[in-house]
């Protein structure tokens, strides 16, 4: 029970990853916040899960890209089980387009969730994270800000700018003893990747040694791992999660 009574708030945990990283922390002993957008039954499902696995949940509705209703959410966190010990920024999206179909809107609504709601949820629960035994700050970002990849220049740039936040944020925190960390998975198996066409993804496969996709709990166990007290000792490091992919 690595993280027993540790208050750990998971953003985009209504599915996929942020759904697997939620049930990790559940199994060993976490409260957990499941926060979501709009898919208020499958956090309800999520916050049911973390609960069978053996954690207490509450679930949160707050677009990231809201910062008053992120802060909102903050409120109703530390009424809920006190400040956060975790907080994983892994809510995210994609409009997948060649760079010379992707309007403005386009690349300005990937910006202000993946790399504004990163920003909104870190200044929410800083203090919080700042001020914690073991502090932890978990930042999702992806094999795509370290390759690029065709078709996803913002969302690329987003996961890419995760890097230069993280190592920053974990020199202002690392005076108290507080650490942030990118996880940075590969190709994994959630909506996200349905929405890459079929020979796409045969192409991606060719291209992984460990020849297949991760499964979210492939990631989930990693971050519970930077979550943990073992893992007080690393900070401003990428972790990739990515079966062998060179970068
Ligand atoms: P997913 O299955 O599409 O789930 C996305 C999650 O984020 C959902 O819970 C969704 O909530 C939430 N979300 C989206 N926009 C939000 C917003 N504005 N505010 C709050 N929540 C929001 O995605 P995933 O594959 O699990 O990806 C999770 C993270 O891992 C993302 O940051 C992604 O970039 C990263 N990642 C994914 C892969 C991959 O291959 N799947 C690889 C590397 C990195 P609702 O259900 O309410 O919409």
């Amino acid at each position: 029970m690595t993280l027993e009574d540790r208050t750990c708030v998971v953003t985009g945990a209504s599915r996929g990853i942020g759904r697997a990283i939620a049930e990790e922390f559940g199994r060993h002993g976490a409260n957990v916040v499941v926060n979501y957008r709009s898919s208020e039954g499958m956090a309800a499902e999520t916050v049911d899960r973390v609960e069978a696995a053996g954690g207490s949940a509450v679930s949160t509705q707050a677009d990231v890209s809201d910062a008053e209703a992120v802060a909102a959410m903050a409120e109703a966190t530390r009424e809920a089980f006190g400040p956060a010990d975790v907080l994983v920024n892994n809510a995210g999206m994609t409009i997948d387009k060649k760079f010379e179909n992707m309007s403005p809107a386009d690349w300005q609504q990937v910006i202000d969730v993946n790399l504004g709601g990163v920003f909104n949820c870190t200044n929410a629960y800083f203090e919080d994270i700042k001020t914690a035994e073991d502090g932890r700050l978990i930042n999702i970002s992806s094999v795509v800000g370290q390759q690029g990849n065709y078709g996803q220049a913002n969302y690329a740039t987003t996961k890419s700018g995760l890097f230069g936040f993280t190592r920053t944020l974990a020199l202002e925190l690392a005076s108290e003893g507080s650490t942030a960390n990118c996880v940075a998975p590969g190709f994994v198996e959630t909506d996200m990747l349905e929405t890459v066409p079929e020979r796409v993804k045969e192409k991606i496969l060719r291209r992984i040694p460990l020849d297949r996709f991760a499964t979210p709990e492939d990631v989930a166990g990693i971050v519970r791992f930077v979550a943990s007290e073992d893992a007080g000792y690393m900070t401003g490091q990428i972790l990739a999660v990515n079966g062998g992919m060179e970068w």
